[in-house]
Formats: structure tokens, sequence, C-alpha cells
């Protein structure tokens, strides 16, 4: 099986004309498919399902590939155009499905969804899901969670791939992500477990390795190259130290991949069709020094995990009570998060406390928990 990645595409710019391209040259078989890893009408998304930008930024640059060829998209920031709420994003659902009745490429039936690919030699689930998280309810962040675990969970692919707009691990403008998002890859991650997390939202290309708490090695990859120049600063520094940067690149261009059943073969390519670099992830190299206490605890298993868990969460409760009555309520309040986060660090309802908290403020942090570095992607 073959497919390809390509992010921040759509500003309708001579940059997405040249990738577009680039990636008609190289399509051999129009029944590939592209993930696309958001940001797919610049700067504000769409204001209706007629609304000319679908053309200019979508249609004409891609009109050289085949309609067989399935663009699957996902919702980046700019395709909300608000900072709250559904925004435009709507609109290109809507779209989404008025394409795929007309078996035109546009494939977008909700803001996160899956698919299947399967070929005689492998079968791959792709998981799609929305980042943009200060756009949606805390109930609707909690539901797309308990989807896309289920999904994952009930997938028995060879490979299980989730994909989204905003970077978890990045050296670039954007960063890592901000603590609420943190918290939400974590609790996918973890309560399902999945073999490789795409992305764009930085305007260059990235492979990065994460160590997880389970001694795993996730594989990150950032391809958000698709349709403007690369424009923010870099900082190694930036990483977080449970990961690290493999490859960097800022040319334009796409991402090509190849999968059988135990490997997945990912190639980086510029504008012109050269072939930047090339990476194997192994099935079998994946899953390594697993200690299952550990992997238990942080999917936030049942049975003695749990009562463990109890008997912490009261203890903490207990504790962040008595303080509260002698010292002020600020200080009681960082030490009791302090404390829980350093004691259990899958406590369920102390992250949602926190997530309530910090959402109700609305409180909005660049989307990456960073200044943003002359970003050219906003949020
Ligand atoms: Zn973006």
């Amino acid at each position: 099986m073959e497919f390809y990645i390509l992010g921040d595409m759509g500003s309708g710019e001579v940059s997405q004309y040249i990738v577009a391209n680039a990636l008609k040259n190289h399509i051999n078989d129009k029944n590939t498919f592209v993930c696309g890893l958001g940001d797919n009408i610049y700067e504000e998304g769409c204001t209706s399902i007629n609304d000319k930008q679908f053309i200019t930024k979508f249609e004409k640059p891609y009109e050289y590939i085949s309609d067989k060829t399935k663009f699957y998209m996902c919702i980046g920031n700019h395709d909300y155009g608000t900072y709250y709420g559904k925004g435009n994003s709507l609109n290109q659902i809507r779209y989404g499905l008025r394409s795929k009745k007309q078996g035109k490429k546009w494939i977008l039936p909700n803001n996160y969804y899956t698919f299947t690919k399967k070929t005689k030699d492998v079968k791959i689930d792709f998981f799609v899901i929305d980042t943009n998280l200060y756009n949606q309810t805390e109930k609707e962040i909690k539901k797309q969670v308990k989807d896309i675990t289920k999904s994952i969970n009930e997938s028995n692919a060879d490979w299980k791939i989730v994909y989204g707009h905003h970077t978890w691990r990045s050296i670039a403008g954007h960063g890592n992500a901000d603590e609420i998002l943190e918290r939400f890859l974590q609790d996918i991650y973890y309560k399902s477990n999945f073999d490789l997390y795409m992305c764009g939202h930085d305007h260059n290309k990235q492979m990065i390795h994460m160590k997880m708490k389970n001694e795993k090695t996730l594989p990150l990859i950032v391809c958000g190259t698709g349709g403007k120049v690369y424009g923010d600063k870099i900082n190694f520094k930036k990483i977080k130290d449970d990961s690290k940067l493999i490859y960097h690149s800022n040319k334009l261009g796409y991402g090509n991949i190849k999968a059988t059943k135990h490997k997945l073969k990912i190639s980086f390519l510029d504008e012109s069709n050269n072939v930047e670099k090339v990476f194997d992830i192994q099935k079998k190299n994946i899953p390594y020094n697993i200690k299952m206490a550990r992997h238990k605890t942080s999917r936030g298993s049942k049975g003695r995990n749990s009562r463990t868990r109890t008997k912490s969460r009261t203890k903490s409760r207990t504790k962040s009570r008595t303080k509260s009555r002698t010292k002020s309520r600020t200080k009681s309040r960082t030490k009791s998060r302090t404390k829980s986060r350093t004691r259990t660090r899958s406590r369920s309802r102390s992250r949602t406390r926190a997530r309530g908290k910090t959402r109700g403020r609305r409180v909005y942090r660049g989307g990456d928990g960073h200044e943003p570095v002359q970003s050219t992607c906003g949020r």
C-alpha cells in the first residue's frame, strides 16, 4: 500500500501549485490516497459551502490529480477561522459530504473520524482527530477521546495511525503541545495505543521519536510543507527531553509512505520530487522493554491499580483539605495540583478538574504552550 501526507496546503499561492504538481507527477496509481494534515483553506476557512476558496485553494491546485485519489482531510486552526466555537469548520464538513456524494476528492465526514485501507498485504486503520481543543467544549473533547480510543481498541489492523493538525513535539515555531493538548493526546495514546502520530501546523518536515511511559517509542511526523514556505525560527532546545529529533527540513514538499504488514517506509520529498530522507518504521521494533505494571497504570486500568488510585486520591484530597484550612486558597490549590500530578499521573478526576479550570478561564496560550515565534500559521 502506498499513500501520501500533505499538510498546511490551502494557500492558493504558487507554493501550493508547485507541491501539487510534484505530487501529481509522483502518483502512479490513482487509487492511492492523501492524508491531509489540516489548514486546508487559509486564512480563515470557508464562509459557506459555495465559497470560491474551495475552488481556488483546493479544486484548482489539485485538478490534475484524479478524483479517484481521495484526500482524507483533517481540520486545522485556520479552517475554524475563529478562536472559539465551530466557526467555519462546519462548511468544510458540509463540502466534504457533498464532495463525497459527487465522487470528488475531498473527504471530511466529521471533525473527527476513522477510515480503513486494506490491500492483500496490509490493513491500516486511520484515526483522524480534531486537535483544535479550544474550539470544543469539555464534553465534546471527552466524547472524542472516548470514541477514538474505542475505535482504536476495536481495530484489528496491522497499523493504527492517528493524525491531526497540531504538533505534539516540534522544534519549530509552534513547538510542543500545550497542557491541554498534551493531556488529550496522552489520554488517547495510553487508553488505546497506536503506532504513529502525524500532523502539520509547523511548515516544515520533522521526524521525531518520543519515548513513552510504557517504554515504547512513538514516531511523530510533522509535514506541513504543502503550500507555504517555512518562515519560523527553529529552536532545537525547545523539544522536550522525552523526544529526539531524527530529521528536519524546511523545504516545501510532502511525504510518501509505503506500507507492508511489518514496515512503514516513509520518504520526505521536496517540491522537485527529490527524495530528502527515507525512514523505516519496523513494527517489531516499536514495542520494547514493556513494563506491564507501569503500562497498566498509565492506561488507567481497573483492579489493583484502581484501588491504589482511590487510596492515594483520598489521601491527596484529605491533605489538600487540611492545608486549605490553614493556608490560603491559592497556595492549597497549587500544592494539591503539584502533589497529585507527581503521585499519580493517570488520575482522570484531577485531570478533568485541572482542565475544567483552564478551560473555564478560556485562556489562550498560543495553541502550543509557547509564545508564538514569528509563526506563519497563527494558533
Ligand atoms: Zn496550523
